[in-house]
């Protein structure tokens, strides 16, 4: 069998289209794919690969951690630099509106220089940013809102009583859905661990603003949320642990970051993450088994997620994240790695997914399909992308495992650590 099929297929493995066909990286080049021996020829339409999958790769690079990996890992393809527009600074509040056009939280330094608090911004539904102008105070905020973020959260806010100050705490719970709201008790002053809770006011005209939420750590250490009554509080505690657990700033500890930008920002669109993977997994199940494979109505779903971005592709949550670090944590960080999984079903099916784990930190695991017919994978399922030589090396298992023996050091600890919250 061959692995790269050449052979003409009449319509693109994603959509209806009969083409225009363009080559497809299997991998993006972005990520540092373009090894041209890894390309899908003749499979995907034109249409599919400029309008849909080249803005989504721009989206990943940019509004998901790989941006922070790429920042720093990655010389080539380098971001630097955000000469448009100067950011204009609001008289009436401590905030700066960044050159993107939403507010960030701020301090005034020595001659009124603006310093940007270390912060999380939620823009718009799922949009947001991390951001700061001291890369260690981001740091030191991430691991105290992590530390937080727990399994119960308390909040407090002050609701003056005849203008006298009167602090409330509520405690949020940690469920299936995210956070649940508890019960408030009236509390003298706030407990140690606790997030100062402001409410932001919405626009002038009523409607809510451009950022519904931020969560910031102000010069004496303390977490502020500030968060508009109509997003409410649960969903804006649940939406910044979801964002930090897919953040992982261990990478950045092991690097020596010369020339640190001025502001320091990481941007994330979580959805994107999740398409963008699965992408790379119908690829190499295209490139290992064949264009018909893919084209199963059982892989409908997870295209049509693709896509669109509906449904939503579920992310793997931390405390699942630890088996898969390990996996990998012989491969160094200057190699993705990528695999297939086939797990038996019923009646002979089976059921895919593609795992991997992205400069040195990413881990994610997703599900490409359940009951498919059972493919003619051949061996060599894993994969390693060395994104600085931009070349990618298949292997069968037991060779991955010799090439990259698993070391459970301090990363895994890591991740441990990390599954804990
Ligand atoms: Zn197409």
């Amino acid at each position: 069998m061959s692995s790269n099929d050449s052979g003409f297929s009449n319509t693109c493995i994603y959509c209806p289209s009969i083409g225009p066909f363009t080559a497809e990286h299997v991998i993006p080049a972005g990520l540092g794919g373009d090894d041209r021996r890894f390309m899908l020829r003749g499979m995907v339409c034109k249409r599919c690969n400029t309008t849909i999958f080249s803005p989504l790769e721009r989206e990943f690079l940019r509004k998901t951690p790989a941006a922070l990996g790429r920042i720093f890992l990655q010389p080539e393809g380098r971001r630097r630099g955000k000469t448009s527009n100067p950011p204009k600074l609001e008289a009436r509040s401590k905030v700066l509106i960044a050159p993107e056009g939403y507010p960030v939280e701020i301090e005034l330094g020595s001659r009124a220089q603006p310093i940007v608090l270390p912060q999380m911004v939620l823009i718009g539904e799922r949009d947001g940013q991390t951001t700061g102008s001291d890369e260690m105070l981001l740091r030191e905020y991430v691991e105290s809102a992590r530390t937080l973020l727990a399994a119960t959260v308390t909040c407090v806010r002050n609701e003056p009583v005849e203008g006298v100050r009167s602090l409330l705490a509520t405690t949020y719970t940690w469920g299936p859905d995210g956070y649940e709201r508890g019960e408030t008790r009236s509390v003298s002053e706030p407990p140690l661990q606790s997030i100062w809770n402001i409410i932001l006011e919405p626009n002038e005209d009523g409607s809510e603003p451009s950022s519904r939420a931020r969560m910031f750590r102000r010069e004496n250490g303390q977490i502020v949320l500030r968060v508009t009554e109509k997003l409410g509080v649960e969903r804006a505690l649940t939406f910044f642990r979801k964002v930090l657990e897919q953040s992982n700033f261990e990478v950045m500890a092991a690097r020596d970051i010369q020339n640190p930008p001025v502001r320091f920002d990481m941007s994330f669109q979580l959805d994107v993450i999740g398409r963008l993977i699965a992408k790379i997994g119908i690829n190499l199940l295209a490139y290992l088994v064949g264009s018909d494979y893919v084209k199963h109505p059982e892989f409908q779903k997870i295209k049509r997620a693709i896509l669109t971005g509906d449904p939503e592709i579920q992310l793997l949550p931390t405390e699942q994240k630890a088996s898969i670090a390990n996996i990998f944590s012989g491969l160094p960080i200057t190699q993705h790695g990528f695999i297939i999984v086939a797990k038996p079903g019923p009646f002979r099916t089976c059921s895919l997914a593609v795992v991997t784990r992205l400069y040195g930190s990413l881990i994610e695991m997703i599900s490409l399909g359940e009951n498919l017919p059972w493919p003619d994978l051949p061996n060599h399922t894993f994969f390693a992308v060395d994104y600085q030589m931009h070349r990618i090396e298949r292997y069968e298992m037991l060779d991955f495992v010799r090439a990259f023996p698993f070391r459970f050091t301090a990363r895994g600890d890591a991740a441990n650590e990390a599954s804990a919250i």
